[in-house]
């Protein structure tokens, strides 16, 4: 009777975290989905390397090989170990415990391995830990960082350890209690020191202590599962669609608007073939005017702050912080998704938009396009685009533009060149 009503909760348990995750899934599709189409997503072959290598092999974290390596622990631990998962479904389902043991020497190999591997992703979480509250790195704890943004990296770190303390004490509570009613133990590699703190327990209390943290162990992962699609942990999975859609081309290169590019032409000869193109807004001054990959960079943001600490502008106190300006861009999503899943789906407009609201134009103009941001980025996301992007909205829609900027364009205009002297008097210096 009670393996049957456990069998309901369990089940219960994977419906509740199921809805949760579908509604995330689909809220945020959304949100991405409010942006403008990609632009051409050929070369599929490159695009599938760059994946592999960026996304799953995580190329670009080790140019700091340190925090490479304790990233690399954590979360292929953290994936491998959750194969044990599997064993936890079937049981949870079946209303059996310990459903692979029949495996014999394989199974125990798998759960040393398992075992391991936990208890390395305890230490690469508490360094992680010490390192962002201790060490005190600068771009832990810039402004963008304060409240929530910090919570959330030291909440995942704390969980994490739980998890895989509640994996070992429960694999400690089943060896003794096997070698108490068969006289075998499996001795397994880690939990093994964890056994002498049990001894005390009678066998029942240590079978209601592997219970506990069998329970402990699968509502944590699924409750992990469903805070990880609300929070930056996100990037787990969204690194792979960002790095497969991110430019093929020198990410620095800031590509011509092809509306521009059409009109130019013209002017430069009318019976020129151009591409028609469906001329928006110039520029971006919302969520809705940046791509839909722009939009799926920003979900996938690890908020690492690699590119801020490779901001020339942030590194010499201007206002300036990629990572923020990806930050930004989610929460003003989000923002937009709530309003409309508060009207049944409908967007109004609330007067608000990304620039301004949340990115001001002091920042904007900070950049100095050096992509030295993208080049940081351990995958592939570019700031920098989207700066260039709210630029030519507030130049192409607005006519702002800084001082020293304006000066420049009326010169370009008035004497086709960005200095302030008619072309007839460029070459006076060589009267000298
Ligand atoms: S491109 Fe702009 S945002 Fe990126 S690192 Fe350079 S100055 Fe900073
Ligand atoms: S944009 Fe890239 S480098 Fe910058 S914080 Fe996000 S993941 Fe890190």
């Amino acid at each position: 009777m009670a393996s049957m009503v456990s069998q309901i909760a369990f089940l219960a348990l994977l419906v509740v975290a199921g809805f949760f995750i579908y509604r995330r899934y689909q809220f945020v599709k959304s949100n991405i989905l409010l942006g403008r189409p990609n632009g051409p997503t050929d070369r599929k072959q490159e695009r599938l390397r760059n994946m592999i290598l960026i996304a799953f092999g995580q190329k670009k974290m080790f140019d700091r090989p340190f925090a490479a390596l304790l990233h690399l622990v954590l979360y292929a631990g953290f994936i491998i170990i959750n194969i044990e998962l599997i064993e936890i479904i079937v049981d949870g389902v079946a209303g059996t415990h310990r459903a692979f043991a029949g495996m014999g020497a394989f199974y125990i190999f798998l759960i040393n391995a398992f075992e391991i591997l936990a208890a390395l992703v305890i230490v690469a979480c508490v360094i992680f830990f010490t390192r962002r509250n201790v060490a005190k790195l600068r771009r832990f704890h810039l402004a963008e960082m304060k409240s929530w943004p910090k919570t959330d990296a030291n909440l995942i770190l704390i969980t994490e350890v739980i998890l895989m303390t509640a994996f070992l004490v429960m694999n400690a509570a089943d060896s003794i209690v096997a070698q108490r009613t068969s006289g075998h133990t499996p001795d397994f590699i880690v939990s093994q020191w964890l056994q002498p703190v049990c001894q005390s327990l009678s066998t029942s209390n240590l079978e209601m202590l592997s219970h506990f943290t069998w329970w402990l162990h699968i509502v944590g992962i699924l409750a992990f599962i469903v805070y990880l699609s609300y929070s930056k942990h996100l990037h787990i999975l969204l690194a792979f669609p960002t790095t497969y859609f991110s430019k093929l081309e020198d990410p620095g290169r800031i590509n011509n608007m092809t509306a521009v590019t059409n009109e130019v032409r013209l002017m430069m000869d009318p019976s020129a073939q151009v591409e028609p193109v469906e001329i928006g807004r110039f520029g971006a001054k919302d969520v809705s005017d940046l791509t839909q990959h722009q939009l799926l960079s920003a979900y996938s943001c690890t908020e690492c702050g690699r590119c801020t600490s490779e901001c020339p502008a942030n590194q010499t106190g201007k206002l300036l912080s990629p990572r923020k300006v990806m930050m930004d861009i989610r929460d003003r999503m989000e923002e937009i998704g709530d309003a409309k899943a508060k009207n049944n789906g409908v967007w109004e407009e609330d007067g608000k938009s990304l620039l301004g609201n949340y990115i001001s134009e002091e920042e904007v103009w900070a950049c100095t396009t050096c992509n030295a941001c993208t080049n940081a980025c351990p995958i592939n996301i570019n700031p920098m685009e989207v700066l260039v992007d709210l630029r030519r909205y507030l130049i192409m829609e607005e006519s702002k533009s800084p001082e020293s900027i304006t000066s420049m364009f009326n010169n370009m205009e008035n004497n086709g060149a960005p200095w302030a002297m008619s072309a007839n008097d460029r070459g006076n210096w060589t009267n000298e």
